[in-house]
C-alpha cells in the first residue's frame, strides 16, 4: 500500500482533545531480513507490557478497560444514539491514557453519558465478556464499577504534585499501597546509597506496600509482580537475542532478560551500560521500567518500549553535535565547578520509530535520552535519539490547520515557521537530548533526589536552556548545521510562543500547570519575559483583543537563556531545593486566567485537538514452512481495531 503525503493519510481521527495519527516506517523494506526479524521480535516484546502500564497508573484501570471493551463488543441496543457515541469516546480516551486519568493533566475524566446509561449498557450486553469476579452478579458488578468510573471523589488524580498534600496518599497511581508519603520517603532514605560511587536506582522497579504493619517492596520480575506479562516480554526478547546484529547487542538483550527474570537492579545497571555501549547496531530499542514522571516522588518507573532503527543520513547531523560535545560543555555559561571535565560518549542518532509500547503509546515523546542513572551517564555516557518520522507525521498532520496563522505575530513569522520550523525544532531536540541532559555534574555529596518533586521540571528546563543557548551560537554555522540565523530565530519565536501562549491550549480553564515539560517551558518563557522587561527584550502585545509574543532583541534573549541556564545548573549541582522550588512555583505553575481564556477561545475556533498520539504499524511475518522469509509492514489498522486487537492478543495480567 502506498501513501500520498497529504495530511489526511497522517491524521486518522479526532475525539475529545485528542487526534490520532499514523507514522510511516520509511526504510523498513530495505532492511536485511535478519534485521526485519529483529524488529518484529522486539515489537512483539514492546506490546506485551501494555497491561503493566494500565495497572501501574491505577489499580482499577484494567477492570475498566475490559468492561468498556466487553460493552463495545456485545452491546445489543441502539448504537446510533448520542449516549452510545459518548460511551465510545470514553472508551477511546481510556485506551489513549492507558487508564481513566488524562495522560497529560493526570486528572480523572468521566464519560459524558450518565451512570444510568452505563448501567443500561451493562444490562444489554453479554455477561460472558464482562470481567466479573467469581460468583459476582451483574448487579454487584454494576455497583462496584459505576462509582469507580463516575464518582469524582474516587481517585481524582493520578499524580499529585501539590506539595501541601500527601503526594503518595492523594495520588491514584499504583506504585504505593497503604503507605503515606512520610513512610515512603523514610523507606527510600533507608535504602538509598548516597555515598556509593555507583548507586543503584533503588525502588525503581517495585510497588511499595504496607502489610501487617510492615513496609516491603513487591518487585516487578518474571516470578513477581507483573510476572505474567514480563514472561511474555522475555519470550520475545529471547527470540530477538538469537538474531542480534552483533555480540554487544546480544549481550545487551541477554542482560535485559536476566534483569526481567530477577528484578535485580545491579543487573539493570549492567544492562544499561551494555546498552549505552551498543552503538554499532542498526536496530535499537528501549524496553523496561524507565521514566519516573508518573510517580509523585520521582522514584518508581513506568514501563515503556520503543523499537527503532537508525536513519543514517539524518544521523550525520547529530554525530557532528556529539563529536563536539566537549566544546559545548566548556563554553556553557555555567560555573566551572558544575561542568564535566570530560563529557563521555554522548552518542546521538536520528531514528525511525518502528513500534511504540507502554508509556510511549499512543502518546509518544519525540526524543529520548537514556539511561537515567546519573553515575552511568557520567562514567559511560548516554544514548540520545531524535524520532524524526514521528515529528514528520506531526508536521504533516498539522498542515493547513490554521494554527500558525492564528498565533504568530506577523506573516513573516508564519512563513518562517512553515519554511524552517520543522528543521529548527529537530535541531533543538538534538541539542536538548544529545547535549543538554548529558551536560553538567553534581557536586560531591549532592543527592540526585535532592530536588524531589521539582526535579523533572528543572531537569527539562536545563536541557531546553542548553539547546536554546547554543542553537544561536556561531559554532552552529561553523559546523554546517545552520546556514542562516533565521533558523534559530524561528526556534526562539516558536519556543516563547508555545511557552507563553499556545501550550495553554492543553490546560482546562481554572487549572494550573502540572506536567514537567509544560512547567519547564513556561518557567523559561515567563522568567525571560520578566527579566527582559527593562530592555523590552520580549513583549506580549495586544492586537484587536488577541495577544501575541514579540521578540525585540534576539541577542539579549540569548543572554537571558544563558543566565537562567547557569542558575538552574547551580541548583541541580548543589541540590538547592529551596531555590528550585521558588523558580518553578514563581514562573512555571500559575496560569494567567484572562490570557488562558483568550487562548482557549481562539484555539476552539480552529477545531484542532491539542494532544496527539499514534497507531502502530502492523508487522506480519511470512513463513516458508517453518522458515521466516520476510516481514511485511502495513498501515491498514485503525485506532479502535488496533486497541481491540491488542487487548485480545497482548493482555496477560489478571
Ligand atoms: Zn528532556
Amino acid at each position: 500500500m502506498t501513501y500520498t503525503n497529504d495530511s489526511h493519510s497522517f491524521l486518522l481521527e479526532q475525539f475529545a482533545d485528542i487526534k490520532i495519527m499514523r507514522y510511516l516506517v520509511s526504510g523498513f523494506e530495505s532492511l536485511l531480513l535478519k534485521q526485519k526479524e529483529l524488529v518484529y521480535y522486539l515489537s512483539q516484546a514492546a506490546l506485551c507490557g501494555r497491561d503493566i502500564i494500565f495497572d501501574q497508573f491505577y489499580e482499577h484501570n484494567l477492570l475498566i478497560r475490559r468492561t468498556n471493551e466487553a460493552l463495545l463488543e456485545s452491546f445489543t441496543g441502539d448504537r446510533q444514539t448520542t449516549d452510545f457515541e459518548q460511551f465510545v469516546v470514553y472508551t477511546k480516551r481510556v485506551w489513549f491514557s492507558n487508564g481513566i486519568h488524562h495522560h497529560y493533566s493526570t486528572d480523572k475524566f468521566m464519560p459524558e453519558c450518565s451512570p444510568g446509561y452505563f448501567e443500561e449498557l451493562i444490562q444489554q450486553s453479554g455477561t460472558d465478556l464482562l470481567p466479573l469476579q467469581t460468583g459476582e452478579t451483574i448487579i454487584n458488578f454494576t455497583e462496584r464499577i459505576i462509582p469507580i468510573i463516575f464518582d469524582r471523589a474516587i481517585a481524582p488524580k493520578r499524580t499529585v504534585l501539590d506539595s501541601s498534600k500527601d503526594l503518595v496518599k492523594e495520588s491514584a497511581t499504583n506504585f504505593y499501597k497503604n503507605v503515606s508519603q512520610q513512610e515512603a520517603e523514610d523507606y527510600i532514605k533507608s535504602i538509598i546509597q548516597p555515598d556509593a560511587e555507583k548507586p543503584l536506582s533503588v525502588g525503581l522497579n517495585s510497588r511499595l506496600i504496607k502489610e501487617n504493619g510492615k513496609i516491603k517492596e513487591q518487585v516487578y520480575h518474571a516470578q513477581g509482580l507483573y510476572g505474567k506479562a514480563i514472561q511474555q516480554i522475555i519470550f520475545w526478547l529471547e527470540k530477538a537475542r538469537n538474531v542480534a546484529e552483533n555480540k554487544q547487542q546480544e549481550k545487551t538483550i541477554e542482560l535485559l532478560i536476566k534483569y526481567y527474570k530477577t528484578g535485580d537492579l545491579q543487573v539493570w545497571d549492567d544492562y544499561n551500560i551494555a546498552w549505552v555501549n551498543d552503538t554499532q547496531s542498526k536496530i535499537d530499542f528501549v524496553n523496561g521500567f524507565i521514566e519516573v514522571y508518573g510517580d509523585p516522588l520521582g522514584i518508581k518507573a513506568t514501563w515503556e518500549s520503543v523499537v527503532n532503527f537508525k536513519d543514517e543520513e539524518a544521523t550525520k547531523r547529530t554525530q557532528i553535535i556529539s563529536k563536539n560535545a566537549q566544546w559545548f560543555e566548556d563554553q556553557a555559561p555555567t560555573d566551572k565547578r558544575f561542568k564535566k571535565n570530560q563529557v563521555k560518549g554522548v552518542s546521538a542518532k536520528v531514528i525511525t520509530v518502528a513500534q511504540l509500547g507502554g508509556d510511549c503509546y499512543p502518546a509518544t515523546p519525540i526524543g529520548i535520552n537514556l539511561p537515567n542513572a546519573d553515575w552511568i551517564r557520567k562514567v559511560h555516557g548516554s544514548k540520545s535519539v531524535t524520532m524524526e518520522n514521528i515529528t514528520y507525521a506531526y508536521d504533516k498532520a498539522a498542515e493547513g490547520n490554521g494554527f500558525l496563522e492564528e498565533f504568530c505575530c506577523s506573516d513573516e513569522e508564519v512563513s518562517l515557521a512553515k519554511k524552517l520550523g520543522p528543521m529548527a525544532s529537530n535541531l533543538h531536540t538534538d541539542l536538548h537530548e544529545c547535549l543538554g541532559h548529558g551536560s553538567g555534574q553534581l557536586l560531591p555529596g549532592t543527592s540526585p533526589e535532592a530536588l524531589k518533586n521539582y526535579h523533572s521540571a528543572l531537569e527539562e528546563s536545563r536541557a531546553d536552556l542548553f539547546a536554546l543557548y547554543f542553537i544561536s551560537d556561531k559554532k552552529m554555522e561553523e559546523l554546517g548545521l545552520i546556514d542562516t540565523p533565521e533558523v534559530w530565530k524561528t526556534e526562539y519565536n516558536a519556543y516563547l510562543r508555545n511557552g507563553l501562549l499556545t501550550q495553554l491550549t492543553r490546560i482546562e480553564p481554572g487549572k494550573n500547570l502540572e506536567q514537567a515539560h509544560m512547567r519547564n517551558r513556561q518557567l523559561i518563557s515567563r522568567w525571560c519575559l520578566e527579566k527582559g522587561k527593562p530592555d523590552k527584550v520580549v513583549e506580549l502585545m495586544k492586537k484587536e483583543g488577541r495577544t501575541f509574543v514579540v521578540i525585540n532583541d534576539y541577542q539579549k534573549l540569548r543572554e537571558l537563556f544563558g543566565r537562567l541556564l547557569s542558575e538552574i545548573q547551580r541548583i541541580k549541582s548543589e541540590g538547592d531545593f529551596g531555590a528550585g522550588k521558588q523558580l518553578v512555583e514563581t514562573y512555571g505553575v500559575q496560569v494567567d486566567a484572562e490570557l488562558h481564556h483568550e487562548i482557549l477561545e481562539r484555539f476552539k475556533k480552529l477545531k484542532i485537538a491539542p494532544y496527539g498520539g499514534f497507531v502502530n504499524p502492523v508487522f506480519t511475518p511470512a513463513y516458508h514452512g517453518k522458515t521466516l522469509v520476510d516481514v511485511e509492514v502495513s498501515y491498514n489498522e485503525d485506532y479502535t481495531q488496533q486497541m481491540m486487537r491488542y487487548s485480545k492478543e497482548y493482555s496477560f495480567l489478571d
